[in-house]
């Protein structure tokens, strides 16, 4: 994601984080709120009684001083009035004690006059005496219960109007945090949006331009498919040609060989003897090539047969019986059980053949080559037929051995004139093996000899071999 995107995702998320945090705030001050609106009704109502009270009192005293009623309903007015300011409201204090000093000394004063007049209703003759007296002290009280009501009211504005900035403040606050998350979050998601779809975009290029590529590999696959066909059905025909011809030149060579040798002078033998080899090379040649273009052309097409590996191994020893004599190699063939594969005995038979041949061809005189047949389980824990031929000979470089299964690939210091042959024998044997579901273990080293082991998987274990 874009580092600009990121910083988006990220104011939004805190502003997010923030509005949570102040809404959890919110409802508790909301909660204070209320508790501060109640605190300032329950006053309120207080002080309403305390000025009726008042009221109620003052107009006793003025019945009074006028023999309008008795000094005992002032003196209950003065009780209740006084009881009223003694009551202490939710902020804790007294309604009495927010009152101004005049308001009680106003309060004494009547008190005062009150006491020491006589009980009862007033005698006439004092009426006017009290009156004087009362008048200015009534007012005072009255005038003072207006400004204790008065200067309450503007406490009380005054909490409402803080509380009121509160709410305000942190309502712009919550506001702004709102606004900063609507833009960046939506900005983020518009961003993010035209990212997307320029992945999309570039995504659904690069598939189809994939599908373009894969499309023409596909065709090119198939053309060299083609080709790779015709290119074996030449070979083939053109080997067909070949051996015919060759076939009769070899007869008519060992024809003039057997013609009076007597005869011959050693130069001419020698001729025979060199059109003799170099026709048998050719021949070689001729049959690896439609072997190899063969089983090219037939990948995968594997007959169901079960071989008994131990008859196609007893086969090739006995093929190659007159080349063990000729080259004085002695062959053992060591195998305890007999192990059936499924495959090809015409395939497996030519492997045998190559692989036994070379062990002939680049053996020394006087020594041998061990054929051995056995079973082992390979990583996969699957069963495989595993001939191992080991011979005494020249041996293989270590850095050689990945190369030696290439097409015409012929030892690179190898005397070419001494051990003849076409670089397409071993070729042909890893061929067939892969094609066998097998695979060839190679240990060699210069000097020392070589062992070729080949993997093929098991079918079934046949019987014991006495
Ligand atoms: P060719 O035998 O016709 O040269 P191959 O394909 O059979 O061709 O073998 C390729 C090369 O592998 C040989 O030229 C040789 O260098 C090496 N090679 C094969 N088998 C052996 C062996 N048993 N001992 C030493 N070298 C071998």
């Amino acid at each position: 994601m874009p580092r600009s995107q990121v910083v988006l995702a990220s104011i939004s998320i805190l502003t997010l984080i923030l509005l949570g945090i102040s809404s959890i705030y919110e409802s508790q001050s909301a909660g204070e709120r209320t508790q501060l609106l109640s605190n300032a009704e329950t006053p309120a109502a207080s002080i309403i009684f305390t000025q009726r009270e008042t009221l109620v009192y003052s107009t006793q005293l003025a019945l009074w001083s006028n023999g309008g009623t008795t000094r005992r309903e002032v003196q209950i007015a003065r009780a209740l009035l006084a009881q009223r300011l003694a009551v202490i409201d939710s902020s804790g204090l007294s309604m009495g004690s927010r009152a101004h000093s005049g308001y009680w000394k106003a309060l004494e004063a009547s008190d005062q006059v009150v006491s020491s007049a006589p009980p009862g209703i007033l005698p006439e003759s004092m009426h006017e005496k009290l009156n004087i007296t009362l008048i200015p002290i009534i007012d005072e009280i009255v005038a003072q219960a207006r400004n204790l009501v008065v200067s309450y009211q503007r406490s009380v504005d005054r909490e409402m109007k803080m509380l009121a900035e509160d709410t305000a403040q942190r309502d712009a606050f919550n506001l702004s945090l709102l606004y900063i998350f609507i833009i960046s979050g939506g900005l983020f998601l518009f961003l993010n949006t035209r990212t997307n779809l320029r992945n999309f975009r570039r995504a659904r290029d690069e598939i189809y331009g994939e599908r373009i590529a894969l499309e023409s590999a596909r065709q090119e696959v198939a053309k060299l498919q083609d080709l790779d066909a015709a290119k074996n059905a030449l070979i083939s025909n053109v080997n067909h040609e070949l051996r015919t011809p060759l076939t009769s030149i070899i007869g008519y060579i060992e024809l003039l060989q057997r013609d009076n040798p007597e005869n011959h002078s050693r130069e001419h033998r020698l001729h025979l003897e060199v059109l003799q080899r170099n026709s048998l090379i050719l021949l070689n040649l001729v049959e690896s090539l439609l072997s190899l273009s063969k089983f090219d052309g037939a990948v995968g097409e594997l007959p169901q047969l079960h071989v008994s590996l131990r008859d196609v191994i007893e086969d090739s020893l006995f093929a190659l019986r007159p080349a063990f004599e000729k080259a004085d190699i002695k062959p053992i063939f060591l195998s305890t059980n007999d192990f059936y594969v499924r495959g090809d005995r015409a395939q497996l038979d030519q492997v045998l053949i190559n692989v036994i041949a070379n062990s002939i061809k680049f053996g020394s005189s006087n020594s041998s080559v061990t054929i051995e047949l056995l079973s082992r389980k390979n990583i996969e824990g699957r069963d495989f037929a595993v001939i191992t031929i080991k011979d005494e000979g020249i041996g293989i470089a270590k850095e050689e051995i990945p190369q030696i299964f290439q097409r015409f690939y012929r030892g690179e210091n190898l005397p070419k004139d001494r051990y003849e042959g076409t670089g397409l024998g071993l070729a042909i044997v890893k061929q067939v093996i892969d094609h066998h579901g097998g695979f060839i273990e190679v240990d060699s080293e210069i000097g020392k000899g070589a062992t070729f082991a080949l993997w093929i998987p098991i079918v079934e274990e046949g019987k014991e071999v006495g």
